[in-house]
């Protein structure tokens, strides 16, 4: 244990929970006010500074750590150029490429493998809500003008104006 430890405000404060502030199943309004209870006791404490790098180094997803959430840390990590708190996605995830950047060939892959089968679901809902017009298409060669159309050829759709 690294001796500031020895020096730690939260020690004397053993009733608190500084890993998940207002215990398990606590409603919001306790837990902000133990939330609250720790950053008050985190904000006099003399080793605020190595408490919060090291929460910081060791990537801590829970609890308050000198005077910050895991939101904070977030915010923190990202501005000072650590990695971000909690443990990162597998490789070859979607969230390892976008949320943590990893540019891996697997992270790559999995991105892209993402992407597209978000795009094919987006192209299921369309087709299933029947965006798309029934395309026209000529049964039979049609002479326009000098011009001869093919079976098969796909036809623009004629508006008609009916007033
Ligand atoms: S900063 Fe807060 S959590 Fe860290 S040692 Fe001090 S009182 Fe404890
Ligand atoms: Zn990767």
């Amino acid at each position: 244990m690294p001796d500031w430890h020895e020096l730690a405000a939260c020690k004397l404060f053993p009733e608190l929970d500084f890993i998940q502030p207002g215990g398990d199943g606590a409603k919001p309004a306790q837990r902000a006010a133990a939330e609250l209870a720790c950053r008050t006791i985190c904000a006099v404490c003399p080793v605020r500074l190595q408490c919060a790098v090291g929460a910081l180094e060791r990537r801590e997803r829970w609890g308050i750590w000198g005077g910050m959430d895991y939101q904070d840390r977030k915010l923190v990590a990202a501005r000072f150029g650590y990695e971000p708190p909690g443990d990162p996605p597998e490789h070859g995830t979607h969230s390892r490429r976008v949320k943590w950047g990893c540019a891996c060939v697997e992270c790559k892959a999995g991105h892209a493998l993402y992407e597209a089968l978000r795009r094919e679901k987006r192209r299921a809902e369309a087709r299933a809500r029947n965006v798309w017009a029934v395309p026209l298409v000529l049964a039979t060669p049609l002479r326009v003008g000098r011009r001869l159309l093919p079976a098969g050829q796909l036809l623009l759709p004629l508006q008609v104006c009916t007033f």
